[in-house]
């Protein structure tokens, strides 16, 4: 069986519905991966894409945020789209900290809003050029 490279979907609560908005017109590009989400960001999104291969956590603030920093450790999540709240206080933002410090360590491609997304998405190799 053949592993295929692996993204993972991230949103603060205000950022949801753009996520979602972003992963069904991006649907058809998204399917080539196998999609890791935090828990209420992969219900939202197989709510409204329901053939998405998303795997879901556990919610951010449970420490979906952390797992998914160790799946980026271990070379298995090769992309980061997190659309992230800049205006609301998170209880859990040391692990955000934490997850985009992992982004940049191990250099993968990371968007953290939906123009920078918009522009990983159109050009999916770009994910697979990480080590
Ligand atoms: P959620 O977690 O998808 O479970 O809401 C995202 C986050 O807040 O980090």
């Amino acid at each position: 069986m053949t592993i295929r490279p692996a993204l993972a979907l991230v949103a603060h609560d205000k950022k949801k519905d753009d996520l979602v908005a972003f992963a069904v017109s991006h649907q058809n590009k998204l399917a080539e991966f196998d999609l890791y989400a935090t828990g209420t960001t992969g219900s939202r999104i197989l709510a409204a894409a329901p053939d998405l291969p998303v795997t879901r956590l556990k919610s951010g603030p449970l420490g979906g945020d952390q797992q998914i920093g160790a799946l980026i450790a271990e070379g298995r999540v090769k992309g980061l789209i997190f659309f992230v709240d800049p205006l609301t206080p998170m209880p859990h933002d040391v692990d955000v900290k934490a997850l985009m410090r992992l982004g940049a360590l191990y250099d993968i491609p990371m968007a953290l809003n939906r123009a920078t997304a918009d522009l990983l998405i159109a050009h999916p190799d770009a994910f697979l050029q990480t080590t």
